[in-house]
């Protein structure tokens, strides 16, 4: 039997700031037998709908860390799967998020009345270290943005994509990043105008290139990222595929 090849939707491949071109964090995988979202941000589970992929066919939500702009659509898309109307989710949903999850979650459920809680619904902590799911493994590092905050390799069917989430610069990212397929690396702004907790267009090429991944999809990009053009000056650095991000953008890792 032929399989699919695995198709990476980038949902948001902006920040929290309002811009028409790029909405708010989100990515959706479709492995050959599961359906994960990396990050929740707001839009997303509308946008989902854009790439034709039903929100009820989600198995498994991997959560970057707490900031708005990457969990807030947990709100509608909880909130849709509990009152879906004439459809039902027949399987269980698993919303995972660095330790404290639980508590901000509950905080969650508090506001919104138990409205955002559905019958399905899986709230889990994950640590770093790597877990065997369905028909992915999962490893999780921390990553020097904020103390939720996780980046993520899913490998699958030999393949492998790694998401940095908001982070600075990390050695570890490297070693997380290695020989990557796909690696989704989040850049903030101008290596002139570097904020702490973020990475700019030099640390990209840099962890890039150590990294050796294959392909290099750059995301979370502010305006001032397209005003002053800084795909180009990281496609001009490494002699890698470099993607700039766009929001429902669909990429295929043949398997
Ligand atoms: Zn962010
Ligand atoms: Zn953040």
């Amino acid at each position: 039997m032929k399989k699919n090849d695995i198709r990476l939707f980038i949902l948001g491949s902006g920040t929290c700031i309002p811009y028409e071109r790029r909405g708010s964090s989100g990515y959706a995988l479709k492995l050959p037998s599961s359906t994960v979202l990396l990050d929740c941000g707001n839009g997303t589970t509308w946008k989902l709908s854009k790439v034709g992929i039903n929100y009820l066919e989600v198995d498994h939500i991997f959560l970057s860390h707490f900031h708005p702009d990457h969990t807030s659509d947990l709100i509608p898309f909880l909130f849709a799967t509990r009152y879906s109307y004439r459809e039902r989710r027949g399987k269980p949903l698993f919303i995972w998020g660095a330790k404290g999850f639980r508590s901000f979650f509950s905080a969650l459920e508090k506001a919104y009345n138990g409205w955002i809680v559905p019958d399905c619904l899986n709230i889990l902590e994950i640590e770093e270290g790597t877990l065997k799911l369905d028909d992915f493994t999962i490893t999780a590092r921390k990553t020097p943005h904020i103390e939720s905050s996780l980046a993520y390799r899913i490998e699958s069917e030999g393949k492998s994509l790694v998401y940095t989430g908001d982070t600075d610069f990390s050695e570890s990212l490297i070693e997380l990043a290695k020989d990557a397929d796909v690696l989704i690396i989040e850049c903030s702004s101008t290596d002139d105008l570097k904020v702490k907790g973020h990475l700019t267009p030099s640390e990209v090429v840099k962890i890039a290139r150590e990294s050796k991944a294959k392909r290099v999809v750059v995301s979370h990009l502010y305006p001032i990222c397209d005003e002053r053009n800084i795909i180009e000056k990281i496609k001009q650095e490494l002699d890698v595929d470099v993607v700039v991000a766009e929001d429902l953008l669909e990429i295929r890792i043949p398997i």
